[in-house]
């Protein structure tokens, strides 16, 4: 800060909190750290799971790290940048949530003590760098192929991403995971891509968790709009009808005076006959099924009935567009335009009640683009914690698809990794070396944290499962049931290589941009949010890095 004959010049306004130097590191790290062990008890299958109690009442059960980050409300800033870590691994790879947060929290813990120790906070990025990039090298060579074909497999990595959600057998709904995600998968310049947000997945209480089920097709949420139309029709022939079969009402008010009974009667058998029209004109290309974006009007809902046609209206554009990829068929702006070849096939369109709530089931479509998934469950709480079992799944299969490689779960790359990398620490050297080996110690937080969640003995399986890695079993990680070291490609626990690849960069890059920060500026009453947090160099006053060394005695 400038200084004027004695007089401090103020840069900021007046009322900005400001926090230097190892204050404000110290306290980004606990804040980090806290985010991290609050999702800690979650990890792995044994896991326990939270109760995310709203400011309206309404209650989450759950164990999906990122859910639980999100439900929370977090303010603090750093703590927030925690909180990116998870939503980022969910975008890049829909699972592993708990486990780059848990891990980005301990390298900030290791990264501490090397603080401690003098260690520029530099230095320790730097070496965090190079222990990451080594990691994914690594990680390379441990990964298996797999391929689309390869059924069962991806059903134990579906398997893997469901564990612990909702209900204790999981074998029927990753089956359905894996069959909904191949169906969606599309080739494109040679590579597999699969969009699992053509996957729909449709909520209803009641039932059991076995009783869910993989439609080739969609399901809509709706039911016919006339009780006298068809509730099943065989070799459907759809139109998806973005247009309004009703009468338009002018846009200006007008007045139209009727002045005897006949005219009055004229009035309304033309706007009979319009309606008349228009269901003539979908009936006349052949239509039998129809999904209308916007209203039908009563009469026309009766003619349709008439015809034996199964309308349904105010469908969400979102299903319309599912729905289009389902049945192949092309959504009609204007029912004037509309003609055979935009019309959609499908084997079975039929009304049926689940759990006393109707729905349209559209089956049997050839070669569907999108599929859903019905699920079922005893409560509420059952069911969307298998929704978002089920959404990691899908995208855990899809992601194991696009890049066709995988890895033992468990903890075993952890802890293979963090065995290979002190061996990499020791040939840099350096103080370098040390945050490096800070890295290794780190990774072995999964296991640790996996042991602690099934009631083990951390210690004891650290070191069972060390042992078992330096003599070459590199795919061994921890039993949840025994207790033991076990090969996790047998046991079928695993998982796709991006997760941890993700999860380890993704981590150690937000671990080094809250470490690397040493001022804090908040204005005042901004709210946690305003103050945001400027990663690097802050312009007034920002501490020069070397005059890092002696801030904590002198203040
Ligand atoms: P995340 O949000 O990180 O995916 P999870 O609660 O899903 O957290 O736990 C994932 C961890 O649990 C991974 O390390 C995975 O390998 C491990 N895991 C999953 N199933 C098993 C199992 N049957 N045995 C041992 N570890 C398992
Ligand atoms: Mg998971």
């Amino acid at each position: 800060m400038a200084q004027l004959g004695g007089t401090p010049i103020l840069i900021l306004k007046e009322g900005t909190e400001r926090r230097k130097g190892r204050e404000a590191q110290s306290g980004n790290i606990a804040a980090a750290k806290a985010v991290a062990e609050s999702v800690r008890t979650t990890l792995g299958p044994k896991g326990m799971d939270k109760m995310i109690v709203d400011s309206m009442g309404d209650v989450t059960i759950t164990n999906d790290g990122v859910t639980i980050l999100k439900e929370m409300d977090i303010e603090h800033p750093a703590a927030k940048m925690m909180v990116e870590v998870a939503e980022t691994q969910d975008d890049e790879v829909g699972d592993g949530t708990t486990t780059a947060v848990i891990f980005a929290g301990e390298l900030l813990k290791g990264a501490e003590e090397l603080i401690d120790q003098e260690i520029h906070p530099t230095v320790i990025a730097k070496g965090y760098k190079m222990a990451s990039n080594k990691s994914k090298e690594i990680l390379k060579d441990l990964a298996k192929d797999v391929s689309v074909d390869d059924r069962e497999l991806l059903k134990k990595i579906a398997m893997t991403a469901i564990a612990g959600r909702g209900s204790e057998d999981k074998g029927n709904i990753a089956g359905l995971c894996v069959d909904a995600t191949i169906s969606v998968a599309e080739e494109s310049d040679g590579e597999l891509r699969c969009d699992t947000d053509k996957i729909s997945v449709i909520k209803k209480v009641g039932g059991k968790v076995d009783d869910s089920e993989l439609i080739e097709g969609m399901i809509i949420d709706k039911e016919r709009v006339h009780s006298r139309m068809p509730k099943k029709i065989e070799n459907a022939k759809i139109s998806l009808l973005n247009d309004a079969i009703e009468v338009e009402k002018t846009e200006v008010s007008a007045e139209i005076q009727i002045k005897s009974p006949e005219q009055m009667q004229a009035f309304l058998d033309e706007e009979d006959k319009m309606l008349k029209e228009m269901v003539n004109k979908i009936t006349s290309v052949g239509v039998n099924v129809l999904f209308c974006q916007k209203g039908i009007d009563d009469l026309a809902q009766h003619y349709l009935a008439k015809e034996g046609v199964l309308a349904t209206r105010r469908v969400k554009k979102s299903d319309m567009e599912k729905l289009s990829r389902a049945i192949g068929a092309k959504t009609v702006t204007n029912i004037k335009d509309l003609s055979e070849k935009d019309l959609g096939k499908a084997g079975l369109v039929e009304e049926r009640k689940v759990s006393g709530d109707s729905l349209i089931f559209v089956e049997k479509c050839k070669n569907p683009k999108s599929v859903s998934i019905l699920l079922r469950g005893a409560t509420d709480h059952v069911v969307n914690e298998l929704e978002r079992g089920v959404h990691d799944s899908l995208r855990v299969v899809g992601t194991v698809l696009e890049d066709g490689k995988f890895l033992p779960g468990g903890g075993a790359p952890e802890t293979e990794l963090s065995l290979r990398l002190r061996e990499y620490a020791s040939t840099v050297g350096g103080r370098e070396q040390l945050a490096i080996e800070s890295f290794a110690k780190a990774l072995e937080v999964t296991p640790i944290t996996l042991a602690e969640n099934t009631g083990l003995d951390p210690i004891d399986v650290l070191v069972e499962m060390r042992s078992s890695h330096e003599k070459g079993n590199k795919s061994y990680g921890l039993d949840i049931y025994t207790g033991k070291a076990k090969d996790m490609l047998e046991e079928g626990v695993i998982e796709p290589l991006r997760i941890k690849t993700q999860a380890i960069s993704a981590a150690s890059e937000v671990a080094t941009m809250i470490l690397c920060i040493d001022d804090v500026i908040s204005s005042k009453g901004g709210g946690p949010g305003a103050g945001g947090m400027p990663p690097g160099g802050m312009p007034p006053g920002g501490m020069p890095p070397g005059g890092m060394g002696g801030m904590g005695e002198e203040d």
